[in-house]
């Protein structure tokens, strides 16, 4: 008798007909992860999902990863034993003691699929409480509000006393939204608009603009590894380079100074929509922030979106720099945002940059450019870079 692992959907089941469909995706993407930790069997019961793992299947690590997949509210841990109330009540004194000197009250609530065990679930859930009770006199029985809710559970081939739950990473499972183009730098916010929208059950596919040998090859090392810490919440992805270098020499050369920056971010958005439309994604994804940078007023972001008709999304535009910050340690990106190499938008800074252009203004400022070609060109060189593929047969 193993151990098992019983997690609560989410949102999921608010999607009426979708949820079918919904549930497949996120058994998939549960499947996905623990199959790179060992042999694991995932399967759905009245809306809740059972992962029961082999002999020798590492519930541990399996608990932890599970808490990284999107569309997930709660995780709990469940040992098994005999089908036996004695054995079923040694067991909740044992495996839940830690929660039970915790908590200051508990009820007990047990739930049969096999009916021939001889006790009322209602008799199964007094006859335990009454043991636990006697256990732990400091956590008094409250059917009303209690603390701590011990759930029991009577099964074909076990019973199966359950820990308290632990929250899920919650959202939706990724792919369930669709897909769109993520921008990701080597900065703070990026990774975490990524894994913004990834929670929103949208795949993912990072571009990465790069200016070698203005910035190094290690700036670009850095990037995928910010995606691959990123895969366990987003699933395995193909992260798209764009050599970016011939397009800012082309811009210092031919454009105003001021305009350096807006100029280059409607080249951004204009291959990034490219990229977007041959991978069938639907919107494109950026770390913006208002106010932030001389690029992130909304006269800026209006002149950069002018020349897109797909939507960008920008998951992070109304929160403080502290908040993505707290956010960016708990997905753990932090530490590899905050490495000193430099990224493209810093090569080439204007002086004096324009923070509140018109669309007039900048369309003018670039007219010396061949944006067509220079975007072709830039297509032509994408170079694809696959990530979290390590472990797959
Ligand atoms: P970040 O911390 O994500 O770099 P930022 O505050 O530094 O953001 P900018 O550098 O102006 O802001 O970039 C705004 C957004 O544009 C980024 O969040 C990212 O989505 C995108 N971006 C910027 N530089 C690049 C790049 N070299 N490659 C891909 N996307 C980029
Ligand atoms: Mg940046």
């Amino acid at each position: 008798m193993n151990d098992i692992i019983l997690i609560k959907v989410g949102e999921i089941i608010l999607k009426g007909l979708n949820r079918r469909r919904f549930e497949q995706k996120l058994l998939g993407n549960i499947r996905w992860r623990l199959s790179r930790i060992g042999k694991f069997r995932v399967y759905i019961l009245q809306s809740a999902i059972y992962v029961e793992g082999d002999a020798d299947a590492d519930m541990d690590a399996a608990f932890e990863e599970l808490q990284k997949v999107f569309g997930i509210v709660a995780i709990s841990r469940a040992a098994a034993c005999e089908k036996d109330k004695d054995a079923i009540a040694a067991l909740a004194k044992s495996y839940l003691r830690e929660d039970m000197l915790r908590a200051k009250s508990f009820k007990v609530e047990s739930k049969r699929s096999d009916k021939a065990f001889p006790m009322t679930s209602v008799e199964l859930s007094q006859y335990v409480g009454g043991e636990l009770s006697e256990a732990f006199p400091d956590c008094a029985v409250d059917v009303h509000e209690p603390e701590l809710v011990v759930h029991i559970e009577i099964r074909d081939l076990a019973a199966y006393v359950h820990a308290a739950p632990v929250p899920g990473a919650g959202g939706m499972p990724v792919g369930s939204n669709g897909v769109a183009v993520s921008l990701l730098s080597g900065g703070i916010d990026s990774p975490v608009s990524t894994w913004m929208i990834a929670r929103r059950g949208v795949r993912p596919i990072p571009v990465h603009f790069f200016s070698f040998p203005y910035t190094s090859q290690q700036a670009k090392e850095k990037v995928v590894e910010l995606a691959e810490l990123l895969t366990p919440w987003c699933g395995r992805m193909r992260m798209e380079v764009v050599p970016f270098t011939h397009i800012q020499e082309e811009i210092r050369d031919k454009c105003p100074e001021e305009y350096f920056t807006l100029i280059m971010r409607r080249f951004m958005m204009r291959i990034a929509e490219r990229i977007a439309l041959d991978n069938g994604a639907k919107a494109i994804v950026t770390g913006e922030n208002l106010g932030q940078v001389a690029s992130q007023t909304m006269e800026a972001m209006a002149s950069t979106q002018a020349v897109l008709s797909l939507p960008v999304l920008q998951p992070l535009i109304g929160m403080d720099k502290s908040e993505i910050v707290a956010m960016a340690r708990r997905i753990g990106t932090f530490d590899t945002s905050i490495l000193p190499y430099e990224d493209c938008c810093t090569v080439f800074t204007p002086r004096h940059p324009r923070t509140h252009p018109t669309v007039a203004e900048v369309e003018e400022a670039e007219a010396a450019l061949d944006v067509q070609a220079l975007v072709d060109e830039a297509i032509r060189g994408l170079e694809r870079v696959p990530v979290g593929y390590d472990s797959e047969a």
